[in-house]
């Protein structure tokens, strides 16, 4: 505490990241990172990039990347805002498009960067309950509110929202808008970013940290109608002069080109979730559906606080949240399959 602080920064409850341990050789699978590595396009574009010099400002509208993004998504370019990860997509929606008269809904349980935003711009907010079974029930966000917000899958849980559910949230609230954080929809999900054009409140958020693995890039976006893109456009171009840089556009854009890869190594983690889901159930886990990199579980009669530090101790790194009804669980990202045989073999021992 210091006395130049502003009273807002002396209330200010700032997200806890997962630990980027330093040691080498552990097993990390605490952040939701992709364990493939990105496409051998993106290093090529990359090294290109740093071939033809660093000299040079980078384009502060990444036009070229977003030309990819829109031709990939079929929309228009200007429906695509891009940002340095999707935390800074998010920072500027809660700061432009949720700073509403009415408090904005979501999950209570879910990324626990939303409660951080709403701190930091005086955003309003109300949490919603999630269902017994952990999953998102559209009925509780149709009331009257400044906006919506939530993570498809969410995180933690994994838990998917089909996309016509999704869609009931969009068309009950067409006063305000609905953001659908798509962080995780590579993974067995279907994208939201089919209605934007029919529902001018929907806004999509979508990350290359995770299917495209470029989490160290920091590239996020967002689509959507152009008027809520704008509204974007002018927050970035308000307080935050920084666009991504020429690595971060020439590597998300090459990113796009290599759909054979992207495929690829997503299914490998789709297939890697179904057998470490199905090893775990028979260690006695109760393991959440999930549509996403990560499964969401606990044990029987073991605590997922006890769990997390004997994994530990054995160099294997999951996420543990000490919050109420979730402190039971772990979040435990899918690795190789090598990876996920090591933390199988520990559980073993630890659950045996
Ligand atoms: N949304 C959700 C639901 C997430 O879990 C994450 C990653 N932790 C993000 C957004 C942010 O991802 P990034 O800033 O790397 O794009």
């Amino acid at each position: 505490m210091s006395k130049f602080w502003s009273p807002l920064v002396g209330e200010l409850k700032p997200y806890v990241p997962g630990e980027q341990p330093k040691m080498r050789r552990l097993v990390k699978l605490n952040t939701n990172e992709n364990p493939y590595g990105p496409s051998l396009r993106v290093l090529e574009a990359i090294r290109q990039q740093l071939d033809d010099g660093l000299r040079l400002y980078p384009d502060p509208e990444s036009e070229q990347l977003r030309e990819v993004v829109s031709r990939y998504y079929g929309v228009a370019s200007d429906q695509v805002f891009v940002g340095n990860g999707s935390d800074e997509v998010l920072a500027h929606i809660f700061q432009g498009l949720l700073k509403q008269d009415k408090p904005v809904l979501f999950p209570d349980i879910t990324y626990s960067f939303y409660p951080v935003y709403c701190s930091l711009y005086g955003v309003e907010s109300r949490l919603v309950a999630l269902t017994d079974t952990f999953e998102i029930n559209p009925d509780d966000y149709l009331v009257p509110n400044g906006g919506v917000i939530f993570p498809n899958p969410n995180a933690p849980t994994g838990r998917y929202l089909p996309l016509s559910e999704v869609e009931r949230i969009v068309a009950g609230n067409p006063d305000s808008v609905v953001v659908v954080d798509e962080a995780y929809v590579d993974f067995g999900g279907e994208t939201a970013i089919s209605l934007v054009d029919q529902y001018p409140n929907l806004l999509v958020t979508q990350t290359l940290s995770k299917a495209r693995s470029l989490a160290g890039l920091r590239v996020g976006l967002a689509i959507g109608h152009r008027d809520l893109v704008e509204g974007l456009n002018r927050v970035k171009n308000s307080f935050n002069s920084y666009p991504l840089d020429r690595l971060a556009q020439v590597g998300a854009a090459a990113a796009f080109e290599d759909e054979a890869w992207f495929d690829q190594t997503r299914k490998r983690v789709m297939a890697e979730r179904d057998r470490v889901t199905e090893a775990m159930t028979g260690m006695g886990f109760e393991v959440l559906p999930s549509t996403a990199n990560f499964i969401f579980c606990q044990h029987r009669t073991m605590t997922g606080e006890d769990l997390a530090a004997r994994l530990r101790e054995r160099g294997i790194i999951v996420r543990h949240f000490s919050k109420p009804r979730i402190d039971n669980f772990l979040r435990i990202t899918i690795g190789t399959a090598g990876q996920n045989d090591e933390l199988l073999r520990a559980l073993g021992e630890l659950t045996g």
